[in-house]
């Protein structure tokens, strides 16, 4: 009785850990491999269950362990590998089990000595985690959650082609009948609860270290643009304006803001300016490069931290843009209707802080407003830059036409 209620101690356990990771996919709208690592505790669960439960002397009874282990190890092995990217090649794991799964009932047609089964089965496991293992070694990505997820793969390798040779070494012949009372046995009952919760552990905490990243991402992404909100941009500037000075690296912003935004609420409804916002914010992403930093910080107002540039092609970057989005056509207004956009540029000088360029390059896009708008204003310069001469005058809403 008391074995009987100990050996439920790690299916439980896996169920537990199943249950874990299915939540944690659910509530915190996870990635498919998180819901893979829990269909995995679920198949270990009923492995160990069968393993326990099953008669002693049903020729199925290694059959139906080693089905759900294979099953398990697979789709943990194949969620871990998905977890960085990689794909696991499945007819090729379904072939290592499959393989053994043939040469396990030649074993338990031949001989009732439970040894050589316990050899096949760990070789197949074994084999699986050296496959993951050498997929897991090619991932690009490379932090902490994903070492200690690879020395767990590495660990459970080992264990499967060791561990029961070493174990046989000692207790030389089971008969089946003999195997649930054998050392062998009460080793694996140890051995598997440890490696159980082990591998659980470094996998919770690699999921949850996977959900403060997306969380922390969430909340400094600007959701209709998908480039930074103005929290994250502000921190991002008391980052590099240090950095710029520490390295002597130029660094230049440009705020821009659309002209007469307004009237295309008023004229067109929310919904068509929330889709022109969103053009811009896609133009001015494409537009900068991956060092650079954009966002949007107001409602139609966007700031870029141009890295590593001085001031002349940060202001030619900031006319770029303009050109372009002057010439955009926007999906909700009127097809004729184009949108323009002021800029404002200013270059950081040695010291400064991130309020003050802000209020400079503010000043020089209030500037740029009141020179007519549609245009960029450098706050390094007096004179403003006259915009290239356009097609047609505003109408008397301040909106161009193409
Ligand atoms: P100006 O040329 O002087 O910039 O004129 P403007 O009309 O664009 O004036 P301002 O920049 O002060 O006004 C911005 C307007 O943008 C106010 C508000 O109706 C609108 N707005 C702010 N946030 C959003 C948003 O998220 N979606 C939409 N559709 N409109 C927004
Ligand atoms: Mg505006
Ligand atoms: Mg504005």
């Amino acid at each position: 009785m008391q074995a009987q209620i100990l050996g439920m101690l790690t299916p439980m356990m896996a169920l537990l850990f199943a249950a874990t990771f299915a939540v944690f996919w659910k509530l915190g709208g996870m990635r498919r491999h998180v819901l893979g690592f829990a269909i995995g505790y679920f198949l270990f669960a009923i492995g160990f269950l069968a393993a326990h439960f099953l008669p002693a002397d049903a020729f199925y009874l290694f059959h139906t362990t080693q089905f759900f282990y294979s099953l398990g190890t697979i789709v943990s092995i194949a969620s871990a590998c998905e977890r960085v990217g990689q794909r696991v090649h499945i007819p090729t794991m379904v072939g290592i089990y499959a393989i053994s799964a043939f040469v396990l009932a030649l074993a338990v047609s031949i001989t009732p000595e439970v040894g050589p089964r316990l050899i096949i089965v760990n070789t197949a496991y074994g084999a699986m985690n050296i496959m993951g293992l050498a997929i897991l070694l090619m991932a690009r990505r490379r932090e902490l959650a994903d070492y200690a997820i690879i020395a767990v793969v590495a660990l459970q390798a080992v264990d499967y082609l060791v561990r029961p040779n070493l174990t046989l070494m000692f207790e030389q012949s089971i008969h089946e009948t003999a195997y649930r009372d054998s050392i062998y046995y009460s080793l694996i009952g140890l051995v598997l609860g440890v490696k159980s919760v082990g591998s659980a552990m470094v996998l919770i905490g690699a999921t949850i270290a996977e959900l403060t990243k997306t969380l922390r991402e969430t909340s400094e992404q600007d959701p209709l643009t998908g480039l930074r909100n103005r929290a994250a941009f502000e921190q991002s500037m008391q980052t590099l304006l240090p950095k710029a000075h520490t390295e002597a690296v130029p660094i230049s912003l440009v705020i821009a803001d659309i002209d007469h935004f307004k009237q295309v609420n008023d004229i067109w409804g929310h919904q068509a300016g929330d889709r022109a916002i969103a053009s811009f914010g896609g133009l001015i992403s494409e537009m900068v490069r991956g060092c650079d930093t954009a966002a949007r910080v107001g409602g139609e107002e966007f700031c870029i931290a141009v890295w590593n540039c001085p001031n002349e092609p940060a202001e030619r970057l900031a006319e770029r843009i303009r050109q372009a989005f002057a010439q955009l056509s926007h999906e909700g207004l009127s097809a004729d209707i184009r949108l323009t956009a002021s800029f404002g540029v200013a270059t950081a000088s040695f010291g400064e802080t991130y309020e003050q360029i802000f209020a400079r390059a503010d000043g020089a896009l209030y500037k740029a407003k009141g020179g007519g708008r549609n245009r960029v204003q450098n706050a390094e310069r007096t004179s403003c830059n006259i915009p290239k001469p356009v097609d047609q005058e505003p109408d008397q809403r301040g909106l161009r036409s193409a």
